[in-house]
């Protein structure tokens, strides 16, 4: 768990719109981080305020409105990968793959680019179907302690990634979370 480990902006970006206006002031003053709305992060943040700032979200709001609001920054940070990071020229051509080709070569494209969002942690992928990530050390629930899985956040992001790219039907869920004890977060890819 290094301190200097850093992450994407979208964990901040996207969860401070998906907050909006009625939460954002509440969950950011909470996690120390109150000047990101007013001056948006523009590179890449210490993964310790993405910790915090999940934490705060789980932390000020009922659980099933922080979970509504973790999937809906994780469908934007997916959109926004896909409007602004995928080439066309990428995304075209596998949505003409077999799904099994199309998944593999995300999964494999995901796992290369693990380190712009999780941080310390530590990503690799299981080429099956259904298809698993593992993330030890995961930073969105790290000192957390739940009953559920908590990083719906992720799950939202890859499930609207292989949802365009591999099968409009793609369902994607935590199915171990270390917050619940597990040895690391294990998100299933079903398509
Ligand atoms: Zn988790």
């Amino acid at each position: 768990m290094s301190e200097g480990a850093r992450i994407g902006p979208n964990a901040v970006l996207q969860l401070a719109a998906a907050l909006g206006p009625a939460h954002g002031p509440v969950v950011f003053e909470r996690a120390g981080l109150a000047a990101y709305l007013a001056a948006p992060p523009a590179g890449m943040v210490n993964e310790a305020e993405v910790t915090a700032l999940f934490q705060a979200l789980r932390d000020t709001l009922p659980a099933e409105e922080a979970t509504r609001i973790a999937r809906e920054a994780g469908w934007r940070t997916g959109r926004y990968l896909l409007a602004s990071r995928i080439p066309p020229i990428v995304q075209t051509p596998m949505r003409l793959l077999p799904r099994h080709i199309a998944a593999r070569l995300l999964a494999r494209a995901i796992a290369r680019h693990a380190w712009t969002f999780c941080g310390s942690g530590r990503f690799s992928a299981t080429h099956a179907r259904p298809l698993h990530f593992r993330l030890a050390g995961c930073p969105l629930c790290r000192g957390e302690r739940s009953a559920t899985p908590v990083c719906t956040f992720y799950a939202a992001t890859f499930e609207t990634l292989f949802r365009s790219l591999v099968d409009p039907a793609a369902l994607a869920r935590e199915i171990a979370c270390q917050a619940a004890g597990a040895p690391a977060c294990v998100f299933e890819i079903a398509w």
